[in-house]
């Protein structure tokens, strides 16, 4: 998506350990009519996948998922890192490992909020090596919930992340493929 992508090469920055910083737009402070923007784009390309839910992790798939939803027209349900008294014990968890904290959070979504009848949007904002993704899946797959598309921001195409989803058959969208990032430049990869 041209849009992101310009946006990653104007405001982006290159951290050590494979780290892209987009924090000025994305997932720290946010430019909405962009996020809107990425919401529309999952529209279009998952319209007819019968999506009852979107399904993300905190915090920052959260703006991303409401934007698309907003189009959907179904419930955002976000994973909760951690335990939470509030969520209660009645739940689906996961261990995902983070691949820019370098710590493995428990990731739990109420039994209520996700059930065998939900044909479920995964969103979120990178793809590094899969495991927030995979995690996610993994809870659909407790519930009986059916997974039926993955969408996502931005996707790191030289880590292990997108085949270890493609592998599963389900349809991923990544709306900016990085080939590969140094200190001083970024290259995309041809995602169309
Ligand atoms: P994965 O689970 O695919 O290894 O990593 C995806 C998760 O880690 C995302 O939810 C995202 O928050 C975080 N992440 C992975 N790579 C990056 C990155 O390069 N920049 C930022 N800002 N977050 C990342």
């Amino acid at each position: 998506m041209k849009l992101l992508e310009e946006r990653i090469l104007k405001d982006g920055t290159v951290l050590p350990g494979n780290v892209l910083k987009v924090d000025s737009f994305l997932n720290h402070q946010i430019d909405y009519k962009l996020i809107k923007a990425l919401g529309e784009e999952f529209y279009k390309t998952f319209q007819s996948a019968g999506v009852t839910k979107i399904l993300t992790v905190e915090a920052s798939g959260i703006a991303i998922a409401c934007a698309a939803a907003e189009h959907f027209d179904v419930p955002v349900v976000f994973a909760k890192k951690g335990h939470h008294k509030n969520v209660g014990t009645d739940v689906y968890a996961a261990d995902v490992f983070s691949f820019t904290k370098g710590i493995t959070n428990t990731v739990a979504v109420s039994k209520k909020y996700i059930s065998a009848d939900d044909q479920v949007l995964v969103i979120d904002d990178f793809l590094a090596d899969g495991q927030a993704c995979m995690g996610l899946k993994n809870i659909c797959d407790q519930a009986g919930a059916s997974v039926v598309g993955f969408g996502i921001a931005i996707e790191k195409g030289f880590q292990n992340g997108g085949k270890l989803l493609r592998e599963t058959g389900i349809p991923v969208q990544s709306l900016a493929i990085i080939a590969s990032m140094t200190d001083d430049s970024i290259c995309f990869a041809d995602n169309n």
